[in-house]
């Protein structure tokens, strides 16, 4: 029997206890800082990262079922058709088989897709048609309740508010962790702790030598406009992915669409940043979606430090709001929301100028980006369009792992978005999953008896 301790309860760490689960020679324990899902539903913003789930947990739960978007599964050695088929065995054996309702494929009419992609290409953009899978905000929890479930039911077990804080390791050799109620040995040991414990994971490698790189940072916008600007291309694609070439060096990109959704807030304990989400059910009069750009490598920028830097001291002057200001008064130079008749869905805003806080070539880009957008989407850039800030996406560090997946220090694997590889739920499940199997196959069946 080997001892298998996960930390963290989102997607990574679940996929990994699910390829467990299969095993009865496997001792699984997963523990998260956060609550479990009922618990998580009780509180409030600061546990829309942590806990069961994790910070999918009450995401839009939209699946990318394609390799390279949401993550690069060739950098977890597999190849096209090997990636998509994983993604599909996860979504059937995890994701519909735990779900309260048939899920919703959104299924891509070609004919309409090459129509979009023509008519992007003629607008100067380039739109990437992807197939997705939409769970919806309120069929989420009860979804992971039922996968957690099943989990406990195969001998798997749950330790939550329970925050490691570091590890026990010999001789290079992982052999468990560390708590402030106490500390748990084990025979393997993967961290997936999630985009939100990237700088514990960073710290953690550096007390460890593992290596790292920095990771890419994007920052960015999320745009709210009434539905009826967005219905005709929701028609055929949900949630599109658009690039929009600034310059030669500089693209903008559009994802993580939400027709009829909502806003909210990102806590991320020391800051806030801005995302989006949809329920299933619950509509509101308004589409969001993110437009965010890379920042410009040339400067060398240490992504974690800049990022923590600019989100901290906007959160310090909002008092951890988002800033909410029109399009209209983006191009005035003017807080506020002017003449709109847009109702924002995230209340915990205020009005400021984003040009106070962002770098100018970076609003720059996302405000042509976004005007080049409105050739493919009519009145894009109207009056009634909102805009909040912060929208950041960053991998701050990317961990650098072996052919088997394994860090520099033995026994102890990385999975999911804190390795900084991936950024999405079903991409982070994959790489818990690919990471289990690796560790099952270290073993012979008489070694595990
Ligand atoms: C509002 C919102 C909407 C999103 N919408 C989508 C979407 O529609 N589709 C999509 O694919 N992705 C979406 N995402 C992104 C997606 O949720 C993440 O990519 C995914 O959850 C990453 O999975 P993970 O397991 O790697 O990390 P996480 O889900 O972040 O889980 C990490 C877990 O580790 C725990 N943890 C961290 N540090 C410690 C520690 N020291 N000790 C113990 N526990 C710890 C945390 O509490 C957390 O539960 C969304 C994210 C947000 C916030």
């Amino acid at each position: 029997m080997k001892k298998i301790l996960i930390v963290g309860a989102g997607p990574a760490g679940l996929g990994a206890a699910h390829y467990f689960s299969q095993n009865p020679y496997f001792d699984v324990t997963v523990i998260d800082k956060g609550k479990n899902i009922e618990d998580r539903i009780k509180s409030s913003n600061s546990s829309l990262l942590f806990g069961l789930g994790g910070a999918g947990g009450f995401s839009d739960g939209k699946l990318n079922i394609h390799q390279s978007v949401g993550g690069n599964l060739a950098n977890w050695n597999l190849t096209k058709n090997q990636a998509l088929n994983l993604l599909n065995y996860l979504v059937e054996h995890i994701y519909a088989k735990n779900s309260p309702e048939p899920l919703h494929k959104i299924i891509l009419n070609e004919s309409e897709n090459e129509q979009l992609e023509k008519k992007a290409k003629e607008s100067g953009l380039r739109y990437k048609p992807i197939q997705q899978i939409h769970i919806g905000s309120d069929n989420l929890p009860k979804l992971i309740a039922n996968f957690r479930n099943e989990l406990i039911s195969k001998g798997v077990k749950f330790k939550f508010e329970t925050d490691v804080s570091n590890l026990i390791i010999d001789n290079n050799h992982c052999k468990g962790i560390k708590y402030a109620q106490g500390e748990e040995y084990g025979d393997e040991v993967i961290l997936s702790a999630g985009r939100a414990g990237q700088n514990w994971i960073q710290k953690i490698c550096k007390d460890y030598n593992i290596n790292i790189s920095f990771g890419d940072l994007e920052l960015g916008l999320r745009i709210e406009i009434p539905n009826k600007i967005y219905e005709e291309i929701e028609k055929i694609s949900y949630d599109p992915k658009i690039i929009i070439p600034i310059s030669d060096q500089v693209k903008v990109r559009t994802f993580c669409t939400n027709p009829s959704g909502f806003v909210v807030l990102e806590d991320y304990s020391d800051f806030v940043g801005v995302n989006g989400h949809s329920f299933k059910h619950r509509k509101s009069n308004n589409t969001n979606f993110a437009l965010v750009t890379a920042l410009n490598k040339s400067q060398n920028v240490n992504s974690a430090e800049y990022a923590t830097k600019l989100l901290k001291n906007i959160s310090d002057n909002t008092g951890k709001k988002a800033i909410l200001q029109s399009y209209i008064n983006i191009k005035n130079n003017a807080p506020g929301i002017g003449n709109s008749i847009t109702v924002p869905t995230l209340r915990e805003h205020i009005y400021e100028n984003i040009s106070d806080y962002y770098p100018a070539e970076t609003l720059s880009a996302l405000i042509t980006g976004l005007e080049k957008l409105n050739l493919l989407i009519p009145d894009l850039c109207g009056s009634n369009t909102l805009v909040y800030a912060p929208e950041v996406k960053f991998r701050q560090i990317k961990v650098q792992l072996n052919e088997n997946l394994e860090s520099s220090v033995k026994n102890l694997y990385f999975a999911g978005d804190c390795t900084g590889l991936v950024c999405d739920i079903i991409h982070s499940t994959a790489t818990g999953w690919l990471i289990a199997e690796k560790i099952t196959s270290k073993y012979k069946t008489s070694e595990l008896v």
